[in-house]
């Protein structure tokens, strides 16, 4: 293996790919009520053609995955690329990001076919209020996925609350306490204003806001975590098993330790999930483009990873959704 750098010295390790721009949810904050113009299945990459793209990846060094979508679940078959993928060598760290839904009747077959570990977002424990965040949702399906995951080892589950000023605020200290009571792991993620037509648009509470209201609850003491370990700041509350993370997309980028590549269901190479910026890799691989050709492209994504974005600053994600980049 070489390791890759961009032009910034931030060593890129991670891949993330959206095996599909399909949902189940209609998530008020990522998705319009009647959802986005569709790619047609011609267009997804197959799993031979992700196994391609990742097997060369890895050569390159790239050595953690995490499929995501739109919803990766929706995807028939999942475990099968999940096995493709775990065989390859140098890949050391296989997960899965998910709302959870489906994840009960697929835990133990992901598991089996060698995925790690699984992120579940999960916005509010209210099932009325899951329906209205989510337009469709039901809250016990997502809970019995994490239960289950849980079960079958798919350990450490994180759960991902994305916290909206007047919406889900009110549930900061409920999600905490979850980490004591029942040794859940929370990471506490700042609402990014992506979409222009977001109903939301003003609703950003920042990580400073959301410490406060959960030391209620006791003193919070850092903590460091082996698995996974991302921008996420982590810490305790006295006597949890579980830990509580704050990731601040907004308030406090940083971008500084982006290690990511994202690779979007229609098999364009992304350096930054708020930058319009992709380089086509399946048009390379649908002509029969060698490793080698794969390889540049994969070099020249990172070459051109931008140094930072600008949501702070006001500027908002342009062109495609998030179900389609893979949030
Ligand atoms: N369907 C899967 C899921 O729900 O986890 C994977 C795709 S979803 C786009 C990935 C993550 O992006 C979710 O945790 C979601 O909460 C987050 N997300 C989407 N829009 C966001 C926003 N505007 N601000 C912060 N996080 C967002």
């Amino acid at each position: 293996m070489t390791g890759l750098s961009d032009s910034f010295q931030r060593p890129i390790n991670y891949l993330r790919i959206s095996v599909t721009d399909r949902c189940n949810l209609r998530c008020l904050y990522c998705m319009p009520e009647e959802g986005v113009a569709l790619m047609s299945h011609k267009d997804i990459l197959t799993y031979e053609e992700i196994f391609t793209v990742v097997k060369v990846a890895a050569g390159l060094g790239i050595n953690k995955v995490r499929l995501t979508g739109g919803e990766p679940l929706v995807r028939l078959g999942l475990a099968d690329l999940v096995k493709m993928l775990a065989g390859i060598d140098g890949i050391d760290d296989l997960s899965l990001t998910t709302n959870g839904i489906l994840l009960a009747q697929n835990a133990a077959a992901l598991k089996k076919a060698g995925l790690r570990r699984v992120n579940v977002s999960l916005d509010t424990l209210k099932p009325e209020r899951f329906r209205k965040i989510t337009r469709c949702g039901e809250l016990m399906e997502t809970l019995k996925g994490i239960e289950t995951a849980k079960a079958v080892g798919l350990n450490p589950v994180k759960i991902n609350m994305v916290v909206m000023a007047g919406v889900n605020d009110d549930e900061l200290v409920d999600f905490a306490r979850k980490t004591v009571d029942d040794d859940w792991h929370v990471r506490f993620i700042e609402y990014m204003p992506v979409i222009t037509d977001d109903p939301l648009t003003t609703r950003l509470f920042s990580v400073k806001e959301m410490r406060k209201r959960i030391e209620s609850l006791g003193k919070l003491e850092p903590w460091k975590v082996d698995v996974g370990n991302g921008p996420a700041k982590y810490f305790r509350l006295p006597g949890a098993k579980g830990t509580i993370g704050f990731i601040t997309p907004v308030t406090e980028h940083f971008c500084y330790l982006c290690n990511r590549l994202r690779l979007t269901a229609d098999g364009k190479l992304r350096p930054c999930l708020l930058s319009e910026q992709e380089i086509d890799l399946r048009e390379a691989l649908r002509s029969g483009a060698p490793p080698e050709e794969l390889k540049r492209l994969i070099e020249k994504a990172i070459a051109s990873k931008p140094e930072r974005h600008y949501l702070a600053e006001g500027k908002k994600q342009k062109g495609r959704p998030f179900s389609q980049v893979g949030g």
